[in-house]
This record gives C-alpha cells, structure tokens and sequence, in this order.
C-alpha cells in the first residue's frame, strides 16, 4: 500500500476537525452550559455524543475488532461519500468499480467529479481480476467491490478479492451490506492482514434497522480517523444509537432468528420461482434478494405494480437483461408475491 499521505487528498491531510462543545468533556454527570442547547425537552435537549464511544465499543466487541478500527455513519451510504472525499481530487482522480454493482458508487462519485472505470463482472458474475487491476492506473486511489454483490446476490470469491487488494497500491473496498446472510464469508476477521482495506457493513438489512440509518466501516485506525475528522460532528442522532446499544444488548438472539427464518423464506422463495413458467433463470442468492431472469421482465414488472407489489426492475442493468430483484419479505408477503406471480399470463 502507497503511504497514506499519498493516498490522501492534500487538504484533508492538512484539515482542522471541527471541535464540538463536549470534546473536552467527556463525563455523563454536570451542568451542561456549553453548547447551547435547551434545557427542557430531554433526553433528545442534548446533542449525541460525537464520537459515539459507548455504541463502538458495543460493536467492536460484537464484530471482534477494536473500536479505533470502526467508523459508525448515515447508513453505510455516509462512509461511501466520506471515501471519495476524503481521498479522490475531483477532476483529476478516478476509482475502479465492478459492473454491474450497487448505484450509489457511481452517484457518490459524480457528486464528487470523480471518473469510474468500470469492470464487467464475468458472466457467473464473479470479478475478472486481471481485467479490475488492468483499469488501474496512476490516478486510481480506490476499488470498489461489493461482496454479496447488488444486484446479482453472490459472493464474490474471497481469493479473487484477495488478489485484487495484495494487486493494488491504494484502497479496495469490499461492500459487505449483505454478509449477515452469508454466514463465514466476510473478510472482517482478517481485516489486520490488509492495511489498504476497508470493508463496509450495516444495520439495514438483517438487523432491519434501515429507517434509523447506521452504516460500519472497518479499516485500520489511520483510516478511520480520516473519516472521523471529516463527517458531520453529529452524524448519528440520539435515537440511533440508542435504539442499536438496545438490540445489541437485547435482541441479538431475536436477529439471528428473522436471519434464518429469511434463509429458508429465500429458499421457499426460489422453488415456487421455478415453477412459474415465464421464469427462465433464478440466479444463486448469497443475500436476502433473489435475480431472476424472465423474458418479459418489464410485463412483469407492471402486473405486480397494478396489485401493489413493487420489486425492482434491474433488466436494463450491464449483464441483468431481463432480470428482476426480488427481496424476500415475510411468509405472507412472500405467499401474496407468488400468488400475484401465478396470475399472471
Ligand atoms: N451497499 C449496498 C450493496 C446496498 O445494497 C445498500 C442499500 N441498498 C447500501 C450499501 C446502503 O445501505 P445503508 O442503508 O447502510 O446506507
């Protein structure tokens, strides 16, 4: 890996952090006169702790890692934005991504005046890893991957990924939003064997904490202190973190059950998928979505809409013709879903 001086754009390697009123204390207990807030109104009267040190520690010790190798933002969608800030000069720097992959690379990227090479994935859509290093070039600063991938729902091969982070001098990110489905397969437990990577994770998937928006990102602490000093000084609001301490502490057991119970819903799922005879192809899940291949993706489309089923049309995505997203939702969802489905003619 290229120091991280090198790596970083220069003006955020010389930025100030904004300092926030409770940086300089840091006890629970006090006559709170320094921020400004209102006195009445508690708890949400006092601004959340900045550095949101009780809810990492609560997290590191869950994902087996130390609190300096964990930044907690918006959804994982807010660290997306933070890497691209932090280290790609707009105009001048690029990022290589895999295609087809999830969208939001691609906006955060624009929103940032920064080039995407992209790299077809091959047609099992697993990486072409010499065709991902072959995109680098002297102004690559990251690699984007997502592992399982949006929207094709496998995992990547961790020796594939492997090759492409030892094969580059500057950040890979791995996007592991849907890892909780693919139990063993995440590169968090070796996190410490590559300094140049930072995976991605989130509350919004299997721990259905979505529309309180708390995203992870693992790496070594230089790198999450970048990220630190550049996010908003309050990115987490009061509710969520304590709403995350809450199902840590009380409700990890209930999660483990909605994840199997998910699992095998995919898999009642996918054998009434078959059945139908418009489906010509349902690709293997390793998340809690299903691509399927139809060649009337569109008509399809349509009909669940006019019942009020909405699932995503992926079928003018690279590699997707034809292909529609289905996510696994409840048993009775699920039922509503293929009934819908058998109706159609
Ligand atoms: N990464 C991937 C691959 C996703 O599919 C999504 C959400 N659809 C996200 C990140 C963003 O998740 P969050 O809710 O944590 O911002």
């Amino acid at each position: 890996m290229k120091p991280l001086q090198q790596l970083l754009r220069p003006n955020i390697l010389a930025l100030k952090p904004y300092s926030s009123a409770r940086d300089e204390y840091t006890g629970e207990e006090g006559v709170f006169l320094d921020a400004n807030e209102n006195p009445y109104n508690a708890p949400y009267n006092r601004y959340p702790d900045p550095h949101q040190r009780r809810l990492k520690r609560r997290i590191a010790a869950f994902k087996g890692c130390e609190s300096d190798q964990l930044f907690l933002g918006n959804g994982s969608d807010e660290p997306i934005d933070l890497l691209f800030r932090a280290f790609c000069r707009p105009g001048t720097d690029n990022v290589v991504a895999i295609d087809p992959t999830y969208g939001m690379y691609q906006v955060a990227a624009a929103t940032n005046d920064i080039k995407v090479q992209q790299v077809l994935l091959t047609k099992d859509f697993q990486l072409d890893v010499e065709a991902v290093l072959a995109a680098v070039d002297k102004q690559t600063k990251i690699i984007w991957l997502c592992s399982p991938n949006n929207p094709t729902g496998n995992c990547l091969r961790n020796e594939d990924i492997e090759r492409v982070i030892t094969g580059f001098e500057g950040l890979v990110v791995v996007d592991e939003a849907y890892i909780d489905f693919a139990p063993g397969r995440s590169l968090l437990p070796r996190l410490q064997e590559f300094p140049n990577l930072v995976i991605l994770q989130t509350f919004s998937k299997a721990w259905g904490m979505a529309g309180l928006r708390l995203g992870m990102a693992f790496a070594q602490p230089a790198i999450i202190e970048v990220l630190s000093r550049i996010k908003y000084p309050y990115n987490l609001n009061v509710l969520t973190q304590q709403k995350a301490m809450d199902l840590l502490e009380q409700n990890q057991q209930e999660v483990a059950q909605w994840i199997e119970l998910l699992l095998a819903e995919r898999s009642a799922l996918a054998q009434e998928l078959q059945k139908l005879p418009f489906v010509s192809l349902i690709h293997p899940s390793d998340a809690n979505f299903l691509l399927i291949r139809t060649p009337n993706a569109k008509a399809v489309y349509q009909h669940l809409i006019n019942q009020k089923i909405i699932i995503r049309d992926r079928s003018s995505v690279s590699l997707c013709a034809g292909c529609l997203r289905i996510t696994v939702g409840s048993p009775e969802e699920n039922k509503q879903l293929i009934q819908a489905l058998q109706a159609y003619k």
